[in-house]
């Protein structure tokens, strides 16, 4: 097995300088613990980034995947086989969307999601009402248009021309948004938790409020859900909470445990908008990916998991909130963020990963999105790491 310093030293060769990376090559993985290329172990409270929803080589969905790869890897979208649509029937038959059609990654996803929403708007009222509002500190992916959708001004440099036709609301304030919206506007599109954005929930009433606004002026209200989604929050999708009922949801992350997968859903006349060659995607689909994912949803909603996040989630909430080394606590389920007393995220996570713990962050938010299915033991050493490292930030 190579080193650290020689793994480094490879990736320093040959691989774009794209990402700082923590000092850890990850090389295998077992339910919530990882181990190291020097043989360290780690609890995983990150799940890769909110994507190994059932752990590392679950082994349900390890049979579902390396059975489905022998059986048959990938066909294209120019046939019919068989995983893709018991996924879909899966994901249709679990919430309260219609259609499904799939992508490759939560930025495709919501191109997609942008796609329909156009289309929907210029098959029915003609040209010229394409806009679609968007958050501030809202994250929606890194291509060309979903930067563009991407609130946040650090995210709109150097790649120039970006793509038209997105505006910016502050969250949480429905005038805002209201005075935002005229006959060029086609479209909001929030995530329940502006997760990239610092893990920051949005108000209920406002979500309640951008439901009730799409319907009064016929826009698509669109929910990203790519990190919130796939059980995250306790419920299968996040936008369940809100008793609100959207027109396309965007999906990746969570859904393959690991593998590469987006999915769109849509409701209605959203499932109505595309037709033959106006949209697809090479990869998307594929039957090895779509088993394992099948495997996912099972999984996710068996009796009792759901709420097991939500109750995991509101444990771990509470003894983080009483901690004297954090200053606020914000989520729902096991997606959870925490501003730090002393502002250090960088430093905490460093020492978290010294002492056997992969964390993540949000801009200055420590950020919790452990695999779903971590165990009660796992939890209790996970959590005993992330203590040890806040008692010593608060000089305990
Ligand atoms: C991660 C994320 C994306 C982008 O997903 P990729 O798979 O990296 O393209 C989009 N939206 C949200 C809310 C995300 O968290």
């Amino acid at each position: 097995m190579n080193s650290l310093q020689t793994i480094k030293k490879q990736y320093d060769e040959s691989i774009m300088h794209n990402f700082s990376r923590m000092e850890a090559a990850i090389v295998r993985g077992s339910g919530s613990t990882c181990y190291d290329s020097e043989g360290k172990s780690y609890i995983d409270f990150g799940a890769g980034i909110g994507v190994c929803s059932l752990g590392h080589a679950h082994p349900e969905w390890l049979k579902a995947v390396t059975e489905q790869a022998g059986i048959l890897s990938h066909i294209s979208n120019l046939y019919y086989t068989l995983p893709p649509v018991e996924l879909a029937e899966l994901l249709c038959a679990h919430t309260s969307m219609d259609r499904v059609i799939y992508t490759n990654s939560g930025a495709e996803s919501n191109e997609a999601a942008i796609k329909i929403a156009r289309k929907r708007s210029f098959d029915k009222y003609g040209p010229g009402r394409h806009n679609i509002i968007t958050l501030r500190d809202s994250f929606h992916g890194r291509t060309i248009t979903t930067l563009s959708a991407t609130g946040q001004e650090e995210f709109h440099n150097y790649f120039f021309p970006f793509t038209e036709g997105f505006r910016y609301a502050p969250a949480n304030d429905v005038e805002a948004l209201e005075g935002m919206i005229d006959d060029t506007v086609c479209g909001v599109m929030i995530e329940t938790i502006q997760g990239e954005g610092g893990v920051k929930p949005l108000d209920a009433g406002f979500i309640m409020a951008v439901e009730s606004l799409c319907a009064e002026h016929d826009l698509a209200f669109m929910v990203d859900e790519v990190q919130t989604g796939i059980g995250r929050t306790g419920k299968l999708l996040s936008f369940e909470h809100f008793g609100v009922q959207p027109d396309i949801v965007s999906l990746a992350k969570g859904l393959g445990n690991g593998l590469p997968i987006g999915a769109v859903l849509t409701r209605g006349e959203y499932s109505e908008v595309l037709h033959p060659g106006d949209h697809g995607s090479t990869f998307a689909g594929n039957p090895t990916i779509c088993a394992g994912g099948c495997v996912v949803i099972r999984t996710l909603t068996a009796p009792g998991t759901l709420e097991r996040i939500t109750e995991k989630g509101n444990e771990i909430m509470a003894k983080l909130r009483a901690h004297p080394a954090i200053r606020e606590v914000r989520g729902l389920g096991l997606m959870i963020g925490a501003d730090l007393v002393k502002n250090n995220v960088g430093e905490v996570v460093k020492k978290c990963l010294e002492r056997g713990l992969l964390i993540l962050s949000a801009h200055a938010a420590l950020r919790l999105l452990p695999p779903l299915t971590t165990t009660d033991a796992e939890f209790d050493q996970g959590l005993s790491v992330l203590f040890s490292v806040l008692d010593e930030e608060a000089g305990l």
